[in-house]
């Protein structure tokens, strides 16, 4: 029973650190050309291309589909990344101070773990609707139109699963941008820097 308050505040430490976390990702990595490039290109130039303003947000040619989920190794890789200083820090203490880091440790490890499959999972389902009662949930079209204006005003709006860091840091808006069609430029770019070994027709 005493398990339970270190996994609660591991759940909710982690809730709060996974939104910080995917902020820090998708603007630092996702929207900036540097290491490793790929992230970049296939989130950039890639898919916030194929999928743009409103007439393209959503996925229904066999194209757009690219770029729309991360590598396989993307989730591991960032749990990883998030927790080694906790892990460090909670070894340490253990030296000095008995508390129950690992119901701490494990709570937070699951909870990054629901959030990421959270943000693959809703990411994939706001570009590609799939699951009727949930496309009619509020919380969801709240969400989904934050994700829809972060595809036209990339510097706002960078969390798709819990904006906290959006608002905590001052990149939230609930401001559309005007409604455009998306030039066919766009379809363009996310083509000449498409990682398909597809000819363009
Ligand atoms: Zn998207
Ligand atoms: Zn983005």
């Amino acid at each position: 029973m005493s398990a339970i308050v270190p996994a609660l505040a591991g759940v909710v430490v982690a809730a709060v650190q996974s939104s910080f976390v995917e902020w820090a990702f998708h603007r630092y990595w996702l929207h900036r050309p540097w290491l490793p490039k790929g992230c970049f290109t296939a989130h950039t130039l890639v898919h916030h291309q194929l999928c743009k303003f409103d007439d393209t947000f959503h996925v229904v040619e066999e194209e757009q589909h690219e770029a729309l989920t991360f590598q396989w190794w993307g989730g591991p890789l960032l749990i990883l990344i998030a927790l080694t200083p906790w892990t460090l820090a909670a070894w340490g203490l253990s030296h000095v101070v008995a508390l129950p880091f690992v119901p701490f440790l494990i709570a937070m490890a699951v909870t990054m773990g629901v959030y990421y499959a959270g943000y693959e999972g809703f990411h994939h389902l706001m570009h590609l609707p799939r699951i009727p009662w949930l496309e009619r949930k509020a919380f969801f079209q709240f969400l989904k139109r934050h994700h829809r204006i972060h595809h036209v005003r990339m510097n706002r709006n960078y969390n798709v699963l819990l904006p906290l860091a959006d608002v905590v840091l001052g990149t939230f808006t609930t401001t559309a941008p005007a409604r455009a069609k998306t030039p066919d430029s766009a379809r363009l770019i996310a083509r000449r820097h498409s990682g398909r070994t597809r000819q363009a027709d």
